[in-house]
């Protein structure tokens, strides 16, 4: 049986009537949406970054293995949402390209440095 009750919108509710009642498991407690949605939110509830381990922007890849290792035990033991862990390891992969090149940078302006020094210095 279709549950009786009418929605916010004017619009009869399109849910099953509860066994032996005449409406759906929501609508017969009406706290029930409001004590879901709130046992929802306690599941998803992280500890304040403020227990998170300090660190500073990582500029080395030394540095960003670093910052893994931090995320992967904080996502681990739920101090960090999955969401957050999981945006700090697509950053850390950007990050560590970044490094990688400006590492490369570095190194070929200082053998085209040493190939041909700048004027006024030989
Ligand atoms: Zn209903």
């Amino acid at each position: 049986m279709q549950c009786e009750a009418t929605k916010r919108d004017g619009i009869r509710c399109r849910a099953n009537a509860l066994s032996g009642a005449k409406r759906c498991s929501f609508h017969a407690d009406p706290n029930k949406a409001a004590s879901l949605g709130k046992k929802g939110g306690l599941s998803r509830k992280f500890l304040p970054f403020t227990h998170l381990t300090e660190l500073d922007p990582p500029e080395t890849a030394e540095q960003v293995r670093k910052l893994l290792g931090h995320v992967l035990v904080e996502t681990r033991s739920n101090q960090l949402a999955a969401k957050i862990g999981n945006a700090c390891a697509v950053i850390a992969g950007v990050l560590l390209k970044a490094v990688e090149q400006s590492d490369i940078e570095t190194r070929l302006r200082r053998l085209e440095d040493q190939l041909s020094p700048p004027k006024g210095r030989r």
